[in-house]
C-alpha cells in the first residue's frame, strides 16, 4: 500500500513538472496567445497619434496592447479580418438623451404635473453606429441625476458621461423655465459627488418666445449654469435661442467661457451665413477667444443652408454629435452625421478627429478617443460605401450624395459589443458539434457556434 502511494505521489510530481516544461516550452516557442483580440488588415484613423495608414490593432485584457504593422495571427486568441475597412477609436458622442432621465413615467395620466414624453432612448443604442461613449445632454439635473445613474448609466455597456441639467428636475419634467428651480447650490454639490461621471453643466429650451418679466430675465439659465460650472470648473453646455435682448454674438463672444461648448450650430435660429453668403465673422472671432462649436443634430437643430455653405468656407464644427432622443433616433446616428459631412467633402480622418480627440479634449476626459497602447481598447471598424445616398435635415430638405459611412463592428473596453454582419463570427457549416445538437427537453440554453470568448 506504501509503495503504491509512494509511485502515485511520483507520478503527480512527474505530471506537474512535465506540465511546466510544456508551458514554458510553448512560451518560448511564442505559442500562448498573447493577445484576446487582433484586428487584421484595417486602415486605421487615429488621429489623437496621426496615425493614417494599414495597420493591426491587438486588444489583451481589455486594453489597446499594440497598433503595428503585420502582428502574427498567431498571438492572437481571436483574429478579425478587418481589411478594406477602417478601424478607428470608438465614437465619442457628447450630446444623448438617455431614458428616461428623471422625466415624470407617469407623464400621460391626468395627475402628471407635466403632460411631455420622456425625452430619453436607450443608451446602448448607441453601439450601432460605432460609438462607446455618450454624454448625456442634460436629460437630468440635481434633483433627478442619481435616479438617472442608478437606473441607466451603472447599467449601460457603452459608457456614459453627463452634462448635469442647471434645472434641478432635468429636461422636460415641465419646470425648465421656473428661474427659481435652477438651484445653483445644487447643482455644484451634485457635481462635487459624482466628478467620475459629470463632464460639465447644460442650460436648454429658456424663455425663447414669453415676454420678459421679473423673474424671467434674458440671461437667468445662462448665468446660473456659468455660476454652477465656475465652481467645478467645467465646461457649460449651451442650448440657446437668440432674441433681441440676447443675441447670439452676446453669448458668444461675451457670455462663454473658452472651453464652453454652443451645441446646435447649425440650427436655423443662428446667424451662420450672412446675406451675402460668408460665414459670420462672429464665429472666427469667438473660437480664437476658445468657444467651442458642436453639431448636436437632433430633430430640430441642423439645416443644410448653414452647414453646406459653412463647411464650403472651411467652418466645421470642433465636435460631431447626434441629439439623440425620442423625436429622431430613427434617423439621425452618428454615422449618419459623419456621412452629411462626408458629403460635403470633409475628409474621413477630419471627421474622426472631430468625433473622437476633439470631444474627448472637450469633456477633459484627455484618456478618450485614442488607440494609444495602455488605453481602454474601444474601438470602431467603419466602412465608406459609394453609390447612391440623399441625406435629411431639420427642415426636410434633402441632400443627395455617393458616399455613406457605416459602422460594422464595435468593441467596448475590449469586447465586442455590435458585430452584425458577423465579422467576428464563424460561418455556420463550420460552426462547434454543440451547434448542431438539439436541446434536450427543458434546456434553453443557446447552443453557440463557438466557444464563449
Ligand atoms: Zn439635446
Amino acid at each position: 500500500m506504501r509503495g503504491l502511494r509512494l509511485i502515485f505521489k511520483l507520478s503527480t510530481r512527474l505530471a506537474f513538472i512535465a506540465t511546466l516544461l510544456l508551458w514554458a516550452n510553448s512560451r518560448c516557442l511564442g505559442q500562448t496567445p498573447t493577445y484576446d483580440l487582433l484586428l487584421k488588415g484595417g486602415h486605421v484613423l487615429d488621429p489623437a497619434n496621426n496615425v493614417d495608414s494599414v495597420m493591426d490593432v491587438a486588444v489583451a485584457s481589455g486594453k489597446i496592447a499594440a497598433v503595428a504593422k503585420d502582428i502574427p495571427t498567431a498571438k492572437a486568441k481571436k483574429v478579425v479580418d478587418v481589411a478594406g475597412l477602417y478601424v478607428v477609436p470608438g465614437l465619442i458622442d457628447i450630446h444623448y438623451h438617455i431614458g428616461h432621465g428623471g422625466a415624470p413615467l407617469d407623464w400621460f395620466t391626468p395627475q402628471a404635473r407635466a403632460h411631455l414624453q420622456p425625452l430619453g432612448i436607450p443608451a446602448d443604442l448607441a453601439l450601432v453606429s460605432g460609438t462607446t461613449t455618450i454624454v448625456d445632454a442634460g436629460t437630468a439635473g440635481a434633483e433627478t441625476f442619481l435616479l438617472e445613474k442608478e437606473e441607466v448609466i451603472d447599467r449601460a455597456q457603452v459608457r456614459v458621461l453627463a452634462f448635469l441639467n442647471i434645472v434641478g428636475n432635468g429636461m422636460d419634467g415641465g419646470l425648465e423655465q421656473s428661474v427659481d428651480e435652477m438651484d445653483i447650490k445644487a447643482c455644484a454639490e451634485t457635481i462635487k459627488k459624482y466628478p467620475d461621471i459629470i463632464v460639465g453643466v447644460k442650460t436648454a429650451h429658456y424663455w425663447t418666445e414669453g415676454p420678459w418679466d421679473g423673474e424671467h430675465t434674458p440671461w437667468a439659465a445662462v448665468d446660473r449654469a456659468i455660476a454652477c460650472a465656475e465652481s467645478a470648473k467645467l465646461p457649460v453646455m449651451y442650448d440657446f435661442w437668440p432674441r433681441p435682448e440676447r443675441t447670439y454674438a452676446d453669448l458668444i463672444l461675451k457670455k462663454a467661457r473658452p472651453g464652453d461648448i454652443h451645441t446646435h450650430v447649425f440650427a436655423q435660429q443662428f446667424p451662420i451665413i450672412l446675406k451675402d453668403g460668408k460665414v459670420n465673422p462672429i464665429l472666427a472671432e469667438a473660437r480664437n477667444r476658445g468657444i467651442v462649436f458642436d453639431v448636436g443634430h437632433g430633430q430640430g437643430s441642423f439645416w443644410f443652408r448653414n452647414a453646406v455653405p459653412a463647411a464650403k468656407q472651411g467652418f466645421l464644427p470642433d465636435s460631431i454629435s447626434t441629439d439623440l432622443h425620442v423625436g429622431d433616433y430613427r434617423t439621425v446616428s452618428m454615422t449618419n452625421v459623419i456621412s452629411k459631412f462626408r458629403a460635403m467633402g470633409v475628409p474621413l480622418f477630419d471627421l474622426i478627429r472631430r468625433s473622437t480627440v476633439n470631444p474627448a479634449h472637450e469633456i477633459h476626459r484627455e484618456e478618450l478617443g485614442t488607440l494609444s497602447a495602455g488605453k481602454e481598447a474601444d474601438i470602431a471598424v467603419l466602412e465608406e460605401l459609394h453609390g447612391k445616398f440623399g441625406y435629411i435635415d431639420c427642415g426636410l430638405a434633402k441632400m443627395r450624395a455617393d458616399v455613406q459611412v457605416v459602422a460594422r463592428m464595435t468593441i467596448r473596453a475590449g469586447r465586442i459589443a455590435y458585430d452584425p454582419s458577423g465579422l467576428s463570427m464563424i460561418e455556420w457549416e463550420k460552426a462547434r458539434p454543440q451547434y448542431f445538437n438539439n436541446p434536450s427537453e427543458g434546456d434553453s440554453t443557446p447552443a453557440m457556434a463557438e466557444d464563449p470568448r
